[in-house]
This record gives structure tokens, C-alpha cells and sequence, in this order.
């Protein structure tokens, strides 16, 4: 079983940690899973339950068949969805991805069941400055089009694992780095910010950030139930690509916040109404946007071992990862990548685009972002230039010799 201890507030030299100890028998890992704020946000932390602890656990326990054991409290509402709803799901969702038939759903036992409403009054979002962050601001706060009781009132920036899992310490630098961007970008609008730092992502080593994001990152904002009535979590997909895919926890989010929320907190997935290439459109024109727009892997790049072609440059955006590219193509494909000049490095796009486009072509297939970029070109009328399709021409071609090489058992 997995037993979560009761957890505790310590505070030292202005810094408030929440922190529960996790017992793990099956996988042996026995230690502290903890999140760190300032004093003044850390008075929001909610010690009277666990639930923070048993969200990044809910992955952990499915994968290996063992019961979640709270040795304190969970918000009722919590315990009865996960135990009558959410256990059963992703369950079935991982033995199907992953070809099990066991028939066991694990459940969540705890000592006492807490269903107060502690009557928090912010609206809160999370805050990278990137394309589903910025459509949500503007949605929610630069727009007069949004009801009152959904403007956010908070920024955030929360260190799940978004900055990197395998160099903890650079992860940790990077999210510090950017705490501090997202707290002048939050001054400029006279927003209040929150940060939250955690180890919550190193209890995954094995998973991808796209299996947990949600689970990791919304725990974080249970650790806070006494600040957050609302919370805006940037949906990755649109409802039209919405499926039970235990690989991509961002396509499953519309069934998972309503039944992850509490008494306390309602955790909502925001622009779910908008493709990717919505956003771009929707939030292009926008001057705040064009300054601003942070969408590079730069800073996750610096913290991997295994990429040797670091970013040297200066620009706030590399012009070179995978992000950048989606980003300046969907840009170009709109005729607005001019007006984002001086935020990204556009120094190689000629040269690389495309290639690039040739990429997006073939990648369309199996990839939901490239799709709904290659649909975006085909929508807009995009010219493709005639040195993309002689790439994708060359590597149907090549991928179709493998294929028979394969089946005729020469390679
Ligand atoms: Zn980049």
C-alpha cells in the first residue's frame, strides 16, 4: 500500500513548507513530498487534509495495484470521487493502453472525511506566458467578455516538473529564473502572484511530464484550498480531440478536474472551446502578446543532459525547438510572424522552414498539434513551398522501402 502520513506545516526564515511523509511498500520509496511558498501565501496551506498528497499518488498506486492509505483526512467530495469514479477510470485507461486484465481497481481508505467550505475568494490561473496561458488571460482578465465570477484574480507558477525532471537542481534554477519573470510580468498588470515550489515531480522518474502534468499540478493547488475558489488550468487540447488516453492526461482533463475539485475549490479546464491554432489567432494581435510570448524549451533544453546544441543566443524565444517552430509556422501561416520579430530568433527560419513544413506534413498522421497545424495551412490557404513536398515525397518513399525491407526480412 501507499500511506500518506499526516501532514505538517514548518516555516523558516520567511519560507512556509507543507509536507506529508509517503510510505511506498511495493516500489520502496519512503520520503517527504513537500511544497514551499513565501509566508504570505503559505498561510493558505490547508493541514487539515491530505488531499495535495493523494493527488500525485492517484498515477503511482493505479500503476502498481496498491491501496492509497490517508493517515488523516481528505475532503469528502475528493474521497467519494476517486473512489467511486476516478480509481475505476484511469484504471481501465492504463490496462487498456497497456494490455492488463487483472480486474482490480485500487482504492483510497483515510481516517476521517472533512466536507468544510473554507470560502476562498481568488480566481486563480497558472502563468508560463505561453500560447494556453495567454489565451486564458486574455479570455479571463485583458476581455471584457467573461463573467465576473470567472476574472482571475491570481497569476501562479508552480514547479511540477514543467522546467525538467532529470537535473532536479537546473529544473529548480530555471523555475526560479522564471518565478522572477512571472512576478515583474504580474506587477506590470497589477495582478497578485503566487509560487509554489515541490518535489512532487521526482515521485514519476520513469513517467513522462505528459502522463501527470494534471495530477501533479493540481494537487499543488489543493495544497491551497483556502486561497483558491476557482482555478483556470490551460487545457492542451480542444473537446473535439477529447479521449481516455492514459499517455496524455491533458486529453482526459474535462472528465478529471470536475472530479478532482473539492468542497472548497473548482478546478475548471479553461479554453477547451479553442485548437491551438485558435489561440494563436486569438491572441496574436494583442501588443501585450507580442512582448511577451514565452513558448521556448530553452530553459528545459539547458537542464537535459542529452541535448548537446544548447541555445546561445539572445532572443527571449530560441527560433529552434520544437515549441518555437510550431509557434513561428502557425504565426507565418496567419501573416503575423513579422509583428513577433523581436521576441523570436528568426535568424535560421528561412533555411529550416521547409524542412520544417515538410515535418509537419508527415508528422500530421500521428501527432495532434502537427495536425491541427497542417489543417491550419490547408484552412488559410497557406502556399507550400515546393521543396517541402519533394522532402515529403522522398520520405514516403523511404519510409515505404523499410517497410518492405521489413516484411520481406532484410532489415
Ligand atoms: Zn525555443
Amino acid at each position: 500500500m501507499i500511506r500518506i502520513g499526516k501532514p505538517i506545516i514548518e516555516k523558516e526564515d520567511g519560507i512556509t513548507t507543507f509536507k506529508a511523509f509517503i510510505n511506498n511498500d511495493v516500489e520502496g520509496r519512503n520520503e517527504w513530498l513537500w511544497y514551499t511558498t513565501d509566508e504570505k501565501w503559505g498561510d493558505y496551506f490547508c493541514p487539515e487534509v491530505a488531499d495535495a498528497f493523494v493527488l500525485p499518488m492517484i498515477l503511482r498506486a493505479v500503476k502498481t495495484y496498491q491501496n492509497i492509505v490517508v493517515e488523516s483526512s481528505i475532503s469528502e467530495k475528493l474521497f467519494y470521487n476517486l473512489n467511486d469514479s476516478v480509481l475505476y477510470a484511469v484504471t481501465k485507461a492504463y490496462e487498456k493502453k497497456y494490455g492488463k486484465q487483472t480486474g482490480e481497481v485500487v482504492k483510497i481508505e483515510c481516517n476521517s472525511l472533512v466536507s468544510t467550505n473554507y470560502k476562498p475568494m481568488a480566481i486563480g490561473t497558472g502563468c508560463s506566458l505561453g500560447v494556453d496561458s495567454f489565451a486564458v488571460l486574455k479570455h479571463h482578465l485583458l476581455s471584457d467578455d467573461c463573467p465576473p465570477s470567472y476574472r482571475i484574480t491570481h497569476l501562479t507558477l508552480f514547479n511540477a516538473g514543467a522546467f525538467g525532471s532529470r537535473d532536479v537542481e537546473g529544473a529548480r534554477k530555471s523555475f526560479q529564473k522564471e518565478v522572477e519573470k512571472t512576478r515583474l510580468f504580474a506587477n506590470s498588470i497589477g495582478i497578485p502572484f503566487v509560487w509554489v515550489d515541490s518535489n512532487t515531480r521526482s515521485f514519476f522518474p520513469e513517467l513522462s511530464f505528459d502522463w501527470c502534468h494534471t495530477y501533479l499540478n493540481m494537487g499543488i493547488v489543493l495544497s491551497m484550498q483556502k486561497l483558491w475558489k476557482k482555478y483556470l488550468y490551460a487545457s492542451g487540447y480542444s473537446l473535439d480531440n477529447i479521449s481516455f488516453d492514459i499517455d496524455y492526461c491533458a486529453k482526459y482533463e474535462p472528465y478529471l478536474l470536475p472530479h478532482i475539485s473539492t468542497e472548497s475549490t473548482e478546478l475548471i479546464s479553461a479554453s477547451m472551446n479553442m485548437r491551438r491554432s485558435d489561440k494563436v489567432k486569438y491572441i496574436s494581435e494583442d501588443r501585450l502578446v507580442q512582448e511577451r510570448l514565452y513558448v521556448c524549451l530553452k530553459e528545459q533544453q539547458a537542464n537535459n543532459p542529452n541535448i548537446k546544441n544548447k541555445y546561445q543566443g539572445s532572443y527571449l524565444n530560441c527560433g529552434h525547438c520544437k515549441k518555437c517552430l510550431r509557434t513561428m509556422l502557425q504565426l507565418e501561416i496567419l501573416g503575423k510572424l513579422d509583428l513577433f520579430k523581436d521576441i523570436f530568433d528568426l535568424s535560421d527560419w528561412d533555411k529550416e522552414r521547409e524542412q520544417y513544413i515538410a515535418d509537419v506534413i508527415i508528422g500530421s498522421k500521428n501527432n495532434l498539434m502537427l495536425a491541427n497545424l497542417y489543417d491550419s495551412m490547408l484552412e488559410h490557404n497557406y502556399p507550400i513551398p515546393s521543396k517541402s513536398l519533394q522532402y515529403v515525397k522522398k520520405r514516403r518513399f523511404h519510409n515505404r522501402i523499410n517497410y518492405v525491407l521489413k516484411r520481406i526480412g532484410l532489415k
